[in-house]
């Protein structure tokens, strides 16, 4: 089934760590025209419990590269690969409430 992403946002709110792979930090900083070192800098840290990087959110929660209104992702070509295989692959027992294209159909978010 196809899925249409209706660019609310919301998943880019919520709560929880948008963790970084191996490789993702190199190519986000290339894509923001930004050393390694600054990017991390300025736009990650580290996991509660200290196993890697995340993105930093914005005093509200939502993700430091949420965009809007209207809802964009500033890294959009080269998100981590957790925002590129939302709402497909979670398994959120109220991932309706949060991602409402998911009630249509599941399929990588284009947001
Ligand atoms: S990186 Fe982009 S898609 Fe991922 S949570 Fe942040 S704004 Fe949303
Ligand atoms: S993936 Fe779902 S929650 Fe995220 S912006 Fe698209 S419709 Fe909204």
């Amino acid at each position: 089934m196809d899925f249409h992403c209706l660019r609310c946002g919301n998943c880019c709110r919520q709560p929880g760590d948008v963790r970084l792979e191996e490789g993702e930090i190199e190519v986000i900083a290339a894509a923001l025209g930004l050393a390694v070192h600054a990017f991390t800098e300025r736009y990650t840290v580290l996991r509660g419990n200290r196993q890697g990087l995340i993105l930093r959110e914005r005093p509200d929660g939502a993700c430091v590269f949420l965009e809007g209104p209207p809802a964009a992702c500033r890294i959009q070509t080269v998100k981590p690969r957790q925002c590129r295989e939302f709402p497909a692959r979670w398994r959120y027992t109220d991932l309706e409430e949060i991602c409402p294209a998911s009630r249509r159909g599941t399929s990588p978010a284009d947001k």
